[in-house]
């Protein structure tokens, strides 16, 4: 399959279920931002990572907003990336783009996915991780591939025990998602587990390992969350911000940012070599790899 028939499916299938895949709300100084596809285990279609994007700068311009939490409705935080719903559109041209890449829609080649994918999943995740107020994830249920990336580009995760982390994407041929922060988020023995094998991580090893800052059952997940955004949001802004711009850059001269642009070519060459020898996703789709 060419990328540009790949494409062409995408468009003539996207019908989106809802018109507020992301819902905004606030208490006190904390912005609740809540993923809302829960149909669909929260798969992030453009439709949704552009409502997210705009709810996000919502949050970062609003003076009374000190702290955010990103959760989720239903079940999941988020089964990753949108490959396979009604609501897929990932041939949808955005006029509003939020990088300076210009529109993947037209581009042929390998040119259509890198693109894409620079402003789609790399750009918007490097934007939100340096959104200058603290964001905390809750994440319950599945927390799989793209969905990680979501989880990552936050300064604290709270999980309940429900929940399970999980990239298995090298099963499409891919070596691990877009954000490739796996080896800052867990210590690279066990990330290499975490990708070679492909299984779920549990809530619990999650918080053993320090990917996870508080470990909570389903039922005291958002009061956890917003117990902790509650703390954070009694320092001033300012200094908030500071100290959060400290830890992005110390982790970049780790080489966090150099790690990921170099892995995000490796995916990238995998999306080509996939192309090039069937299609983008290895001829894997997400219910696939679902079980794993
Ligand atoms: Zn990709």
């Amino acid at each position: 399959m060419t990328p540009a028939s790949d494409t062409a499916a995408a468009a003539a299938a996207a019908v989106y279920e809802t018109d507020a895949p992301v819902l905004y709300a606030q208490q006190d100084a904390i912005a609740i931002v809540s993923l809302n596809r829960p149909k669909f285990g929260n798969a992030q279609n453009a439709q949704m990572l552009y409502a997210l994007d705009g709810a996000l700068r919502r949050a970062a311009s609003d003076d009374s907003v000190k702290v955010i939490v990103l959760r989720a409705e239903g079940r999941h935080f988020s089964s990753g990336h949108d490959i396979g719903t009604p609501g897929s559109d990932f041939a949808t041209s955005w006029p509003d783009r939020r990088t300076l890449w210009y529109d993947h829609v037209g581009t042929v080649g390998a040119e259509t996915h890198y693109v894409r994918e620079q402003e789609s999943y790399l750009g918007l995740c490097r934007r939100w991780r340096e959104l200058p107020k603290p964001m905390i994830a809750a994440v319950q249920g599945a927390c799989i591939a793209g969905g990680l990336m979501l989880a990552w580009i936050c300064d604290l995760i709270v999980a309940s025990e429900d929940a399970f982390f999980s990239d298995p994407v090298l099963k499409m041929g891919v070596p691990g998602v877009e954000y490739f922060a796996h080896a800052f988020e867990m210590h690279p023995r066990i990330a290499r587990e975490f990708l070679y094998l492909g299984e779920r991580m549990s809530a619990q090893r999650a918080y053993e390992i320090g990917m996870v800052n508080r470990l909570v059952p389903l039922a005291e997940l958002h009061g956890a969350a917003i117990a902790l955004a509650e703390k954070a949001a009694q320092s001033p802004r300012f200094a908030l911000a500071l100290a959060k711009q400290i830890f992005n850059q110390i982790e970049d001269l780790q080489g966090k940012r150099a790690a990921i642009d170099a892995a995000f070519s490796a995916h990238h060459l995998a999306h080509a070599h996939n192309q090039l020898t069937g299609d983008w996703l290895g001829g894997v789709r997400a219910r696939d790899v679902k079980k794993t």
